[in-house]
């Protein structure tokens, strides 16, 4: 019987790889619990998402006679400016793991389900590591039942399950689930047609979030419809991430930013390497994405970060 430590630089989500890992383990008669430094383990896994948070040594030294590392997180390298997907450096998921039901019990404080029902994305976004870790093409990838067990609430990590050929049938198990669903990772509204925003209509959802990251596309015709045909008529919960500096000038993030609001959307902006991003990208984040600025300033040339 093997002593098994865990850890994630994802703190306020359960992870997925933990989750299995540890319902693997925990079959096989191992022990498993979160990494604590003090504690000599067998094995350790490490998994990270991103590239930019501290690694498990931060903390101190990990005693284990063995460490796995995998995850995004360890897979990012900046070339000329940009993240880069290193693909050789990924370590996927055994298969016997990958489609194990996992172990919730890891997070007690999180009473949802979660998972992928489908993988990849044909659109290739310059900025998405999605196409290089997963593939250009949506595919499904599991049944609901292999990470859902009557659990009231249902987060999907799917990155375009509406690229998926098989969505339709897909969005019917959702609605015969009759829990609540979380697209965490949006919905590709180029994608919306009327049979599948009729079925949308019929899945319990707090809010839908969608995206508008390019801003030489001009997607207003897309969001015009779906609002016309979707239930979900308040703005806060139709949620729409606007990529910046990426690609687009302060006018461009503007033209999308007032273009949703008109529309009844909540744009919310999201700033493409944060850590390298100017005065105006960070003002007009906080002007955009506090809610009660937003409302009350009209204009971005009127909105004085000092004042708030
Ligand atoms: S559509 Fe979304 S998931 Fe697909 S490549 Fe673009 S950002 Fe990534």
């Amino acid at each position: 019987m093997a002593k098994i430590g865990l850890w994630s630089d994802y703190h306020n989500f359960p992870s997925l790889p933990l989750m299995k890992l540890s319902a693997y383990h925990k079959q096989k008669g191992d022990t498993v619990e979160m990494l604590n430094h003090l504690v000599h383990y067998d094995l350790v896994y490490c998994s990270k998402t991103f590239s930019f948070t501290p690694d498990a040594e931060t903390n101190g030294i990990i005693q284990a006679d063995e460490i796995i590392r995998g995850g995004t997180g360890y897979c990012i390298s900046i070339v000329d400016g940009k993240e880069v997907f290193n693909k050789s450096k990924d370590v996927e998921l055994p298969k016997e793991i990958e489609h194990i039901y996992p172990d919730y019990s890891l997070y007690p404080n999180y009473n949802y389900a979660v998972g992928f029902l489908t993988r990849g994305c044909p659109r290739g976004c310059g900025f998405c590591i999605v196409g290089c870790k997963e593939g250009l093409c949506s595919r499904q990838v599991a049944d609901l039942s292999e990470f859902w067990r009557e659990q009231k609430e249902i987060k999907l990590l799917d990155p375009n399950l509406l690229a998926c050929q098989e969505h339709e049938k897909i969005l019917q198990q959702l609605i015969n689930s009759e829990a609540r669903i979380d697209f965490t990772q949006g919905l590709d509204i180029r994608l919306t047609t009327p049979d599948n925003i009729a079925l949308l209509n019929k899945i319990k959802t707090q809010r839908l979030h969608f995206a508008w990251d390019n801003p030489k596309q001009d997607l207003t015709d897309y969001f015009k419809r779906f609002s016309e045909s979707s239930k979900i008529k308040s703005c806060d919960k139709k949620i729409v991430y606007v990529l910046t500096n990426y690609n687009s000038s302060i006018d461009e993030d503007l033209y999308r930013i007032y273009t949703l609001r008109d529309l009844g959307y909540n744009p919310y902006v999201m700033i493409y390497q944060k850590e390298r991003a100017d005065r105006p990208h960070r003002d007009l984040q906080r002007w955009v994405n506090c809610r009660l600025i937003f409302r009350s300033v009209n204009k971005f040339e009127d909105y004085d970060r000092k004042k708030g």
